[in-house]
């Protein structure tokens, strides 16, 4: 006798709408009489491939990225086993609609698509029940929560309610890429308002339609939640996503050394960054030690590469004054340097003894910087004359235009080769095709921190690691770059094929439980094989038999 035989008739129904447990079609004909299917489903049972083939050609057959995007968040919601297990075989393909820039879209039209809450919205309305929401997540053991307040959405600044489509993708890439279990990923929407106007006025707005809460209170329910998650989830990290400059760096430097956490805007990026910098060595030559960065953009993210630079700069010997007199910072007012008094305090730490410098282009020739390294979140700021100057100074410029989704890139795949007679070294924050110049195929690599915080989050649950450290994602950035093939290299890519996803992110993840150990976070014993530990962790997208 099995557990079937004494399931009730709504059981079948209720294994039919549960994401995690539903294999559709692929109810094998004993499983439908045990667990109360007959009947409920066509009488063919198909194989995962089938549905699978099914599915892709379903993709393929809608008009719109954003047609193929709801397409494929009702299938998450319908069957996430079939779901990863399209994304996983399709990935170069589907990357792109499930994640930037297809998703920074979907947030923009998130009032008109939502369908079904695929995480927790939890609003200051809700301040004292916290853990109570919290409670209300049907899974027990949720490792990685990915959460955001909405106000600085990719490029798209201020969506509110509507930002939950990044915690939703960036968890979806965590399964994808590095085969964290759906099961143990949350996505979580601190809805504490808008400033976005608009949203504010539309009726259809789906969050809380008040001004953004400030000041004290919005620390306090911040707080709240953080020790809500300590409470209902104590093994999970939490990873701060698209939150506004000003909070993002303070809740980073507020929660760093008390609980697991991350802010990804600040150290995924730095971490897939330096990658791309360190592999870029092996094209132009000489040490990161002999190269300066020009950033355009001193946020979060620029910021927070400039401060891994500095740590790979000391980790070769430099000094901590010398290394950040090599990266260099451009705001929306010019330069950062000493006698501005308008400066934040996460860019006082690069703002050098210089005269005023107004413009880009200015700071290019004034610095004659070996890398431009855009984070700006404006478009086609990379103009002609500053892409020619670096290609002027530099036989081999390296240009990064990181901002997403592609409509705010600071130039193209496309512009970087042409104004450079094909000698840039160009990755892009989202994907640029193939560009073919004079004969010679040039691949952009996706500059892109997906190539790195599903491996760290992997090692972080792997180790059940206490911190988030920044030598973690200097120790990620160091093995991102040595994945890096001669092939890669020999196209212009800095960063390895995209379909290798998942191996790159098990090395990276080793390398981070093995730091986690060697720096007393971690909370287990030595394993023995590090790469099958992480391995063993990680969820493969197969159906499982239930008799
Ligand atoms: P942010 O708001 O913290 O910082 C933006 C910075 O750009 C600010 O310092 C601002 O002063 C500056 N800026 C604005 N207008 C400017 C102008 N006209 N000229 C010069 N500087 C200007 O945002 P962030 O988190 O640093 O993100 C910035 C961009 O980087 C976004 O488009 C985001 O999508 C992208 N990003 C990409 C990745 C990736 O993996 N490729 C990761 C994180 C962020």
């Amino acid at each position: 006798m099995t557990i079937a035989s004494e399931l009730k008739g709504e059981y079948g129904v209720a294994l039919l709408h549960d994401p995690l447990l539903n294999k559709g079609t692929s109810f094998t004909e004993a499983e439908r009489d045990m667990l109360g299917l007959r009947g409920l489903l066509p009488p063919k049972v198909t194989t995962m491939e089938q549905q699978s083939a099914r599915v892709i050609n379903n993709v393929r057959r809608q008009p719109t990225d954003l047609d193929k995007y709801s397409y494929l968040i009702s299938l998450q919601e319908r069957n996430a086993t079939l779901f990863y297990r399209i994304v996983v075989d399709h990935l170069f393909e589907l990357m792109p609609i499930i994640y930037t820039p297809t998703v920074g879209l979907a947030c923009q039209k998130y009032a008109l698509i939502f369908r079904r809450p695929q995480g927790l919205f939890i609003s200051y309305r809700d301040k004292g029940r916290i853990a109570q929401a919290l409670r209300n997540w049907p899974n027990d053991d949720v490792r990685m929560i990915v959460v955001t307040d909405g106000e600085r959405i990719l490029g798209l600044g201020d969506l509110g309610a509507c930002g939950m489509g990044i915690p939703v993708g960036k968890l979806s890439l965590y399964t994808a890429c590095a085969g964290v279990a759906p099961s143990q990923c949350l996505p979580v929407m601190l809805d504490v308002g808008t400033n976005n106007k608009a949203l504010r006025e539309d009726p259809l707005y789906i969050g809380v339609g008040e001004e953004r809460l400030r000041g004290p209170a919005y620390d306090e329910f911040v707080h709240e939640f953080v020790e809500a998650v300590q409470e209902v989830f104590p093994k999970a990290c939490i990873q701060f996503e698209d939150f506004g400059n000003t909070n993002a760096f303070r809740l980073l430097h507020k929660y760093r050394d008390k609980v697991c956490t991350f802010n990804d805007d600040i150290q995924g990026t730095a971490g897939v960054t330096l990658a791309g910098l360190i592999a870029s060595l092996r094209l132009t030559g000489g040490t990161l030690a002999d190269k300066k960065f020009l950033f355009l953009g001193a946020g979060e993210a620029g910021v927070g590469i400039a401060d891994l630079i500095v740590r790979a700069l000391m980790a070769e010997g430099v000094s901590e004054a010398v290394a950040r007199q090599q990266c260099w910072l451009v705001d929306s007012q010019g330069l950062v340097v000493k006698s501005r008094t308008d400066l934040a305090e996460h860019k006082i730490p690069y703002a050098h003894d210089h005269a005023p410098v107004p413009d880009l282009l200015a700071a290019v020739e004034a610095l004659k910087p070996t890398a431009l390294v855009g984070v700006s979140g404006q478009p086609q700021t990379f103009t002609e004359p500053i892409v020619k100057a670096m290609g002027r100074i530099n036989e081999r410029p390296v240009i990064l235009a990181l901002s997403n989704p592609t409509s705010k890139a600071e130039c193209t795949a496309e512009q970087a080769y042409t104004w450079t007679d094909g000698r840039a070294i160009f990755a892009s924050g989202s994907p640029f095709p193939p560009f073919e110049l004079n004969g010679k195929t040039h691949v952009s690599g996706q500059g892109n921190n997906s190539y790195v915080f599903p491996g760290v989050g992997l090692g972080v649950i792997a180790s059940s690691a206490r911190h988030v450290t920044e030598e973690m994602f200097f120790v990620a950035a160091k093995t991102l770059a040595s994945l890096v093939t001669e092939d890669d290299l020999k196209t212009g890519c800095l960063y390895p094929d995209l379909q290798r996803i998942r191996e790159v992110s098990s090395h990276i993840a080793a390398a981070v439980v093995e730091n986690a150990i060697e720096t007393g976070l971690a909370g287990i014993p030595r394993p023995r094989d590090l790469l099958a530990h992480v391995r063993r962790h990680m969820w493969e997208p197969k159906y499982k038999d239930y008799v």
